[in-house]
């Protein structure tokens, strides 16, 4: 129990940093999902963070729009899409071009941050196509699972 006061503390004052760099104005939901971000340590749906959110439980509208506004000052990126839904995650270690690679197993579905791996960016394989940003996603079973 002592340890999970600790690192509650820390979660705030880390969350309350990040918006103070950023500049943005510190409400609770945005304090809230931040802290969710950061206790994940990978990228979560909508629907995550809302179950992650625990006796905060923000409706739909509200976790949209904390995170169009932690989006707009980099603080967090869409990391991929799967299943239609875009996961969202903490953009530490980010470039404006690329961020690391994921690895979600097709198996039990979790998803993990390759933070280490940094791959070159891809030409662009067609005439007329600019690329902007690169995400590499891998699928396949983790080591649990193998
Ligand atoms: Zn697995
Ligand atoms: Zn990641």
């Amino acid at each position: 129990m002592h340890g999970n006061v600790i690192m509650n503390m820390n979660l705030d004052k880390q969350a309350r940093e990040m918006l103070q760099t950023a500049k943005l104005y510190r409400t609770r939901n945005r304090m809230n999902i931040l802290k969710v971000l950061l206790k994940a340590r990978k990228p979560l749906s909508q629907e995550q963070i809302a179950q992650h959110s625990g006796k905060n439980h923000f409706n739909k509208v509200t976790i949209y729009r904390t995170l169009e506004s932690l989006l707009k000052v980099g603080l967090v990126h869409k990391a991929f899409i799967d299943k239609r839904a875009s996961h969202y995650e903490l953009a530490h270690n980010c470039t404006e071009h690329q961020c690391h690679p994921h690895f979600t197993c097709t198996n039990c579905g979790r998803t993990h941050c390759l933070k280490d791996i940094s791959l070159p960016m891809t030409p662009s394989p067609y005439k007329g196509f600019i690329i902007n940003r690169q995400q590499v996603h891998f699928e396949g079973l983790c080591p649990e699972c193998a």
